[in-house]
């Protein structure tokens, strides 16, 4: 029997902080996370939005920078969406790493303890992980040499905590689509032709095979567009030999959801599919460097906005999907605070990503 231990060599740390001796050597000071951040807004060195000019100095005695040119003070994460948070960045960056470092993602509980924060707090500094990526899986589109899609049903609660798993839980329609680097994983509000119609249209590569289940809706959703390859007659039944990943994906995501999350509520059920989904699409990379990239590029958001944010349905190469959804209360208030409408925006910053947030 081949043995599973892994050597010295296969466990050497990886990336910008592969393991908690890493982590702390490298960003265990403020100033070394602050510097990280800007250097990630600024990858071609800092450059003053307001006046062009190239340098700036710290403000003496507080956490914010100035401007040589025209003064603008601004913080390492200011317009970013950890802006005005009074946590230090070590706490950030710690929270970010241990989502990364284990593979099942991490509890509020144990990032609280690890961080020195109320449970609440731990809720809340997951919660804007999450919308990070969030904000990212909005935007990708699964494709490759093969990409299965599905559905599933997941327990999840109807409203507070769930405290005890198997008590007040109900089933909730979620839609995959995976491939080999990336999925994508969505709770719909129903299971109609209409919806996995939106979710492919957003989500599934037209120009790669798609391999689906014999479900008669999936037919109907994907019938023109799509590569469609090896369908299942309904006569084969069991689709979990023809799509081996997708299965594999679910019942990691049903083990995901009732073990370390303990139970999720419907309204915070997307945000938890999108760390699922970000995770395996970022798994053979470097997921702390990618994870603090999203929390540097994407704009500060509302706590309480961030389940708009994950219902928000994405915009490709400037044209709006008809089956866009609006949220006019969240609509307002990102008008507000970005001077356009949020369409305009997801539209803008999908087509400045491009190409990289096609997962091929
Ligand atoms: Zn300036």
């Amino acid at each position: 029997m081949a043995s599973t231990a892994r050597s010295a060599a296969q466990n050497a740390p990886r990336g910008i902080a592969g393991n908690m001796a890493e982590l702390v050597g490298r960003f265990g000071t403020e100033g070394a996370c602050e510097a990280h951040m800007i250097a990630l807004r600024w990858p071609g060195g800092f450059e003053c939005p307001r006046c062009g000019c190239r340098s700036y100095a710290r403000v003496a005695g507080r956490r914010e920078f100035r401007c040589a040119g025209c003064s603008w003070q601004f913080s390492a994460t200011s317009g970013t969406l950890i802006a005005h948070t009074r946590l230090p960045l070590t706490k950030w960056f710690r929270a970010a790493y241990m989502v990364c470092s284990d593979p099942r993602g991490a509890s509020a509980q144990a990032v609280a303890r690890e961080c020195g924060v109320s449970d609440a707090t731990g809720v809340a500094m997951l919660r804007r992980l999450r919308a990070a990526m969030g904000f990212s899986m909005r935007l990708c589109r699964v494709g490759g040499d093969w990409v299965e899609v599905d559905g599933a049903s997941v327990p999840c609660g109807n409203g507070g905590a769930v405290r005890h798993a198997g008590s007040g839980l109900r089933d909730a329609p979620v839609e995959l689509a995976v491939s080999g680097s990336a999925l994508v994983a969505r709770a719909l509000s129903d299971v109609t032709a209409g919806s996995l119609s939106e979710f492919c249209a957003a989500h599934v590569s037209r120009i790669h095979p798609v391999r689906l289940d014999a479900h008669p809706s999936h037919g109907q959703a994907l019938a023109g567009g799509w590569d469609l390859r090896g369908r299942p007659s309904a006569a084969d039944g069991d689709s979990e030999a023809s799509l081996p990943a997708v299965h594999h994906c679910v019942s990691n995501l049903k083990a995901k959801l009732q073990g370390t999350c303990h139970g999720v509520t419907a309204g915070r059920l997307q945000e938890h599919l999108d760390e699922f989904g970000w995770k395996y699409s970022h798994r053979r990379g470097d997921q702390l460097a990618d994870l603090l990239a999203e929390l540097a590029r994407w704009p500060h958001v509302r706590l309480r906005d961030i389940r708009g944010v994950a219902q928000a349905q994405p915009a490709h190469a400037g044209s709006l999907d008809p089956g866009y959804r609006h949220d006019r209360g969240i609509e307002r208030r990102w008008a507000k605070r970005f001077r356009r409408d949020l369409a305009t925006l997801v539209a803008q910053v999908a087509l400045l990503k491009g190409a990289s947030l096609t997962h091929l």
